[in-house]
C-alpha cells in the first residue's frame, strides 16, 4: 500500500513534470494539499514530508485541527478554499493565511473589516462560477470585471488572483482558459484551478495553485 507521502511525492512530480511539458517555469506551480475531512494525525506524515500549504474548506473544522498543528510544525501557509458565512469572518482570518472564495461584496467587506480589526490583511481570491452552476458559489463572469474592481478600490481588499471549481460533467480546460482570460484583462497573476482529477490540465492553462486532496490523503469518507 502507497502512503500519503509517497503521494504527495508523485504529484510533486506531476506538476514539476506538467510545468516542464507546458513550458511554465520550474516551481512556479504552488501546491495546495487539501485536508478537509482528514484528522490531524493523517496529517502529521504529509508534513513531515516537507509539505506546508494546506487547504481546508471548513472554518469550523480547521479551527479543531490547524492551531495544535501550526504549534508543532513551522511555517504552515493554511488557505481557506470552501464557501464562507459572512458571520464566520473573524474566525476565518484569526485561522486562515490565504483566502480563495471571496465571491460577494457582502463577504468582501465583512472580510476587510475583520482584517483591518486583527491587523491582518490576508491576501484573496475572488471565486468564479464558470459554468454559471445554480447551486455552485462564485460570482458570474459578466460580472466579475465590476467585482473585481469593487473589491480592490472601494472595498480595499488585496486581491492576488482568481479561483474556479469547473462543472464535474465537462472538460475542464474551457473552464481554465476562461479564468486565465479574465484575470489577464484584469491584471491579476495568480490562479487556483485545477484538482485530482486535473491538475496537470490546469498547469497547462496557467495555474499558479492547485488543490489536490484524494489524490494525496486517499478517498474521503464523510460518514
Ligand atoms: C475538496 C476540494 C478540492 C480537492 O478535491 P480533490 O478532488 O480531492 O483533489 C479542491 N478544491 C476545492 C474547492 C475543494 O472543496
Amino acid at each position: 500500500m502507497t502512503s500519503a507521502a509517497d503521494r504527495l511525492a508523485s504529484v510533486q512530480s506531476d506538476i514539476r513534470a506538467a510545468e516542464a511539458e507546458f513550458g511554465r517555469k520550474e516551481e512556479s506551480v504552488t501546491l495546495i494539499a487539501v485536508s478537509k475531512t482528514f484528522e490531524a494525525d493523517d496529517i502529521r506524515p504529509v508534513l513531515d514530508a516537507g509539505q506546508k500549504v494546506f487547504g481546508e474548506n471548513r472554518v469550523q473544522e480547521a479551527m479543531g485541527k490547524w492551531p495544535g498543528l501550526r504549534g508543532d510544525y513551522a511555517g504552515i501557509e493554511l488557505h481557506l478554499i470552501g464557501p464562507l458565512q459572512s458571520n464566520k469572518a473573524k474566525e476565518a482570518v484569526q485561522t486562515f493565511d490565504v483566502i480563495h472564495t471571496v465571491d460577494r461584496p457582502k463577504i468582501a467587506r465583512a472580510l476587510k473589516s475583520e482584517m483591518d480589526r486583527q491587523d491582518r490583511q490576508l491576501p484573496c481570491f475572488i471565486q468564479v462560477n464558470t459554468g454559471e452552476e445554480p447551486q455552485k458559489a462564485g460570482i458570474p463572469p459578466r460580472e466579475v470585471d465590476a467585482f473585481i474592481s469593487q473589491c480592490r478600490d472601494e472595498i480595499g481588499l488585496s486581491i492576488i488572483g482568481l479561483m474556479c471549481i469547473p462543472p464535474v460533467d465537462e472538460a475542464p480546460g474551457e473552464h481554465f482558459a476562461l479564468l486565465e482570460k479574465i484575470a489577464d484583462r484584469n491584471g491579476l497573476a495568480q490562479l487556483s484551478m485545477g484538482m485530482s482529477a486535473d491538475y496537470p490540465v490546469a498547469v497547462g492553462f496557467g495555474a499558479t495553485h492547485v488543490r489536490v486532496g484524494s489524490a494525496i490523503f486517499g478517498a474521503r469518507d464523510y460518514t
